[in-house]
């Protein structure tokens, strides 16, 4: 410890002697009784567009630990958005109707294992094999017209989870992670959990440090938040009004704090045509999309859950998948799927702006 001082102060050891020893060792003590629960914490922030939403970073800790991990977190969120796994989702479907195996990435096969859990328990409601029928409605609203029935039921025929299967095996010492699509012109859409998934491959790397909270959120619909914020609270997200005269208009203000939260509402990416409401939450079943007099679904999750096992470390792809699936499967068959989560808190707003 003197010699560490003796350091810091440039000063040789020997010429502390004399007079000034007494003060010094004194000063010493003093700073050994002052309370060590009260180290230095400071919060940085940054924000930039990524996936299309404007993403806001904040991280609050030691001065030295927060500027690194607020880097961290944003080099994982542009890995996500280079999208490590496109050119093999790109070869699966290429092979699509063959009947070929495609070696995938062990990242992407995890996501497909999942998202095909959640196609089960929520009987097709959610399907990430829905990319033709997304697509369509993609163009439909950038063009302002409603695609054809005939063109719906065109590319509703090839979609369905249950024509996407997923392997494991050994071969030659190495584990290959494998997948295939049986039917010609099928289409991978992760749209309903990348956010999530972003957010679990945040939180992995903020958890290895020691920050006193961190917040991040991906354009209001997925967020994540981790301990608490500078007042000493629980960050807080508005829940917003889907029927309000303004993106600002909240309904409620939620908690979060080692939790995640995702929503999906109809009024994030629509378009009216002839009064009607033509939004991007698509039902695989009919291939229109969704209309169970719900408006949005808030579906937030404890980042440690006492569920499943198998979901720890990726609940916010949980959360996402779910958002996605209440809405599309309504309030009766939405909550029965959610009996299956129990720490899953769900917030559901009706087409007349109320909360159920
Ligand atoms: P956000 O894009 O605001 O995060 P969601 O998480 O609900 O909202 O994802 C919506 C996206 O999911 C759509 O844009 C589309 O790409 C895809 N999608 C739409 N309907 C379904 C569905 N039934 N199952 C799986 N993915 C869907
Ligand atoms: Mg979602």
């Amino acid at each position: 410890m003197s010699f560490k001082f003796a350091a810091v102060r440039g000063i040789p050891a020997r010429r502390l002697f004399g007079g000034s020893v007494l003060f010094i060792l004194a000063a010493l003590l003093l700073t050994a009784c002052l309370p060590e629960s009260e180290p230095p914490v400071t919060t940085v922030e940054e924000s930039r567009i990524v996936m299309g939403t404007l993403a806001r970073l904040q991280v609050r800790g030691a001065p030295r630990e927060v500027q690194a991990a607020l880097q961290e977190g944003m080099d994982r969120l542009a890995r996500v958005e280079a999208d490590a796994d496109g050119e093999a989702v790109r070869a699966l479907e290429a092979a699509a109707g063959t009947g070929a195996w495609t070696e995938i990435p062990a990242s992407l096969y995890r996501m497909l294992t999942f998202a095909q859990d959640i196609a089960r328990r929520s009987d097709g409601a959610f399907d990430v094999t829905a990319g033709t029928l997304t697509a369509l409605w993609d163009d439909a609203r950038a063009a302002g017209v409603p695609p054809s029935d005939a063109a719906v039921r065109e590319a509703r025929s090839h979609v369905g989870y249950a024509h996407l299967e997923l392997r494991e095996r050994e071969a030659g010492g190495v584990h290959r992670y494998e997948a295939r699509l049986m039917l010609p012109g099928m289409r991978i859409d992760r749209g309903a959990l990348i956010k999530g998934y972003a957010l679990d491959e945040i939180r992995a790397q903020w958890q290895e440090g020691a920050l006193g909270g961190a917040l991040a959120d991906l354009g209001a619909s997925s967020i994540l938040g981790i301990g608490r914020n500078a007042e000493g609270e629980p960050w807080k997200v508005g829940i917003r009004n889907p029927r309000g005269e303004s993106s600002t208009d909240m309904l409620l203000v939620m908690p979060l704090t080692d939790e995640v939260l995702s929503a999906s509402g109809d009024d994030e990416r629509y378009f009216m045509y002839e009064g009607k409401r033509y939004h991007h939450l698509i039902d695989p079943h009919t291939g229109y999309p969704a209309d169970t007099g719900l408006a949005s679904v808030t579906v937030i999750l404890p980042l440690d859950p006492p569920d499943d096992p198998a979901w720890a470390a990726h609940m916010g792809m949980l959360s996402d998948m779910l958002s996605t699936a209440v809405f599309v499967l309504g309030p009766e068959k939405g909550s029965q799927l959610l009996d299956a989560f129990p720490s899953a808190l769900a917030i559901m707003i009706g087409t007349d702006g109320k909360v159920l």
